[in-house]
């Protein structure tokens, strides 16, 4: 089960905050803040749209991220697939619906990690395991994205993109490595909308996304986080909605005060998510303030409903 993060001091969650403002300054959004570095249609060839289910339940997500060989062997790419194989982000000319750039993120193999490192980015290790075998969830990531300063604001759906999930660590160390699962990025998206049709704010802000296993480490046994967090397999966040961008959570209940009962009603927008979307089964629990942190809420899309 994951626990909170109590240790979470602010100036890691500002490291990507202030990178978030940084991009707002420069790009108004998200529509300007492609990827930098991987291929590129060059204008040249016609804009094809995204398969309709590599969109989500939400419609909202805006890659897929894969390995060389799992996107290989889709027909999509066969013709093109060239690129595909270095690892990055690449934009082959799919679209959304909207019009707005789908991108492919090739991963790097979990292989390619040696003695718990990949390139100079310190990872540690997954915990081996038996249990892998009874319960597939709790297998080792197929493999990382490499998140690259100029790459690292690449939209991966509506409203995230690849820094809102990064370990906050290594902050001089680039590249960076992260696991990310779709699934939790249509989750988000759905109960970010889910928010809005409430007539609620809907900013939803990611305290904490993707952990690696020697991050997570850090904070086990403290009355911290859990050993086998799903944080640490990509498909958990940590979550506030923030559309004041004060860097906590908003007053959702409107009671004047910012409390555990912000946290329980944004909780009860993601039960009801989880109600109408059982493919997105998983955690969900409130977490009360700390001296470290505002009220959160815990998501994540093990494939289980879990609740503690
Ligand atoms: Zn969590």
């Amino acid at each position: 089960m994951a626990l909170p993060t109590p240790r979470m001091k602010s100036s890691p969650v500002l490291w990507c905050t202030v990178l978030i403002i940084a991009l707002i300054g420069t790009a108004a959004g998200t529509s300007g803040a492609g990827p930098a570095s991987g291929t590129s249609p060059g204008g040249q060839a016609p804009a094809r749209e995204a398969p309709g289910e590599w969109l989500g339940l939400s419609g909202r997500l805006r890659a897929i991220i894969e390995t060389p060989t799992g996107l290989l062997q889709n027909p999509l790419f066969r013709a093109t697939s060239s690129p595909l194989r270095t690892p990055g982000v690449h934009d082959v000319g799919l679209v959304t619906p909207k019009g707005d750039p789908f991108y492919i993120l090739s991963i790097l193999p979990f292989g390619e990690k040696k003695d718990g490192t990949l390139k100079t980015y310190r990872m540690g290790h997954w915990p081996q395991a038996a249990q892998s075998a009874l319960n597939p969830g709790y297998a080792q990531p197929s493999g990382f994205i490499e998140v690259t300063p100029e790459n690292q604001y690449t939209p991966v759906s509506e409203h995230f993109r690849l820094c809102d999930f990064l370990t906050h660590d290594q902050t001089e160390v680039w590249p960076k490595f992260l696991v990310l699962r779709p699934p939790l990025l249509d989750k988000l998206e759905l109960l970010s909308e889910a928010l809005r049709r409430r007539g609620l704010p809907s900013r939803l802000h990611v305290m904490s996304g993707f952990r690696t296993p020697r991050y997570n480490a850090l904070g086990v046994g403290r009355g911290g986080r859990a050993s086998h967090s799903r944080h640490m397999y990509g498909d958990a966040a940590d979550v506030f909605v923030d559309a004041d961008r004060d860097n906590m959570m908003d007053d959702l209940d409107g009671d004047g005060k910012v409390t555990v009962k912000d946290a329980r009603l944004l909780y009860a927008v993601a039960e009801a998510i989880e109600e109408q979307y059982p493919r997105l089964a998983g955690g969900l629990s409130p977490y009360p303030a700390t001296s470290a942190h505002g009220p959160f809420v815990h998501v994540d899309v093990r494939g289980v409903r879990a609740r503690w």
